[in-house]
Order: C-alpha cells, then structure tokens, then sequence
C-alpha cells in the first residue's frame, strides 16, 4: 500500500512531515507519495507560485528513501482533480493506495469533483486536528478500520483515523505571520525559511500563482 500525501503545501510545514512519520509506523505503507497540487480547484490560488511549493516541498521531504515527491498533477493541464491523480498514481506504483486528509480537508471531500470515485482509487486516512474536533459524518462510520492492517483487506473504500498527538502547524496562520514579518522556524523545516527569505515568497507584496 502506498500513502499519497496531496496538499497545496504553501508552504510545507513541520506537520505535514510529522503527520507522515506517524502514519509510516501506523499502517502498512511501502512509501508516502507526497504530491503537491498544481492548480488546486477547490481553494484560492495559492501565494507561492507551484513551482516554489514544489521546490521547498523536495528540500523538507530530503533523501529519505520511503518519501517521494510526484509530480503528475504539473504533468497534466487543467484543474488538478484529485480523481485524475489517483488514477494515475494506481498505474504509476501498481499498488493500492491510501489517500491522507486532515480533518478539514476530509469534510470537504463530498464536495469533490467525483468524489465517490474518489473513495473507488483509495482509501482514506483522516488526521485529526485542533480545531476541527467534529463527529465523523455518519457515510464514513461503516468504513473505518480499529487497525491499519485491516486495510489491506480491500484495494480501496477503507477508511483509518490516525490517533495520534495533534499538530498545531497551518500553513495558513504560517502564510500570515510571515507576511507580518516574523518567521515562525519551529514550525518550519530547518530549509525552508532561507528558501522563502532568498526568494522574498510571502510578503505583503508577493503576487499569485502562475503555472
Ligand atoms: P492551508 O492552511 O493553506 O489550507 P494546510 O496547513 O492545511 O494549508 P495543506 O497543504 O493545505 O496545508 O494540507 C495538505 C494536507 O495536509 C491536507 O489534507 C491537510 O488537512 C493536512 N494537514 C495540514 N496540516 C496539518 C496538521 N497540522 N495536522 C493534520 N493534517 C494537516
């Protein structure tokens, strides 16, 4: 089983690594496929341009072998429809693979472009996190899996939720403190803040994304 980690990573922070260790020990997974969204549909444009989000997201991920960064979703034109990404990321590593939410993002999912073809490519892994301390909608409840080996029981549909210290890291409150100027470094990998400081990224004045 392969875990596949999309965001819009603007920019990666300390929780997104941390959430991935934790589900590397809690499930069953060969690797983490971290994949960064090229024109997310279901959000603004991001601040930083893809290709920066990109680049910061391969300098915190580093050379450890069990994390790889895709880049399918810069392959394709369009709106970058998690649908289109799972289905290639199922031919690309020929195994079935579980697709990580955090609680906020999970909620939305039902608003996804054919999300329950979504739920036919992967299964789910929801991370809780502060703030978002809500009852699991009552479609999911059938699905969840007490352990992440029970998993591997099926090729997609299953969901896990990941039990585990929550993190505090956003990269939205992030994005605001470093437009304020400060440069929140315990919640950012130890690469990150001179990547953002050599290419002035998150400043009042820093345009939008253009892929
Ligand atoms: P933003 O504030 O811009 O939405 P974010 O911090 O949520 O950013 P994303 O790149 O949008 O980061 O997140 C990618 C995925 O990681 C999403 O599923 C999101 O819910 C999850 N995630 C991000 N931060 C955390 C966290 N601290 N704990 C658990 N999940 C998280």
């Amino acid at each position: 089983m392969v875990g596949v980690f999309g965001g819009t990573f603007d920019p990666v922070h300390c929780g997104h690594l941390a959430v991935a260790q934790a589900l590397m020990e809690a499930l069953p997974l060969a690797r983490m496929v971290f994949v960064p969204a090229a024109r997310p549909p279901h959000r603004p444009p991001p601040s930083a341009a893809a290709d920066h989000r990109l680049a910061m997201l391969r300098l915190a991920v580093g050379s450890d072998p069990r994390f790889v960064v895709d880049e399918c979703e810069y392959e394709r034109e369009g709106p970058s429809y998690m649908v289109d990404t799972l289905a290639t990321l199922r031919t690309r590593y020929g195994a079935p693979l579980a697709l990580v939410l955090g609680m906020d993002a999970f909620l939305g999912l039902p608003t996804w472009h054919r999300w329950r073809r979504v739920l036919g490519l992967a299964h789910v892994i929801i991370v809780k996190r502060p703030g978002w301390d809500v009852p699991l909608p009552a479609w999911v409840r059938p699905h969840v899996q007490e352990r992440g080996e029970l998993l591997l029981r099926a090729d997609a549909g299953l969901a896990f939720i990941l039990a585990t210290t929550e993190r505090p890291e956003s990269a939205t409150a992030l994005r605001q403190a470093l437009e304020e100027g400060s440069v929140p470094r315990a919640w950012l990998p130890p690469e990150i803040p001179p990547y953002i400081q050599s290419h002035g990224l998150y400043r009042r004045s820093a345009g939008h994304d253009e892929v």
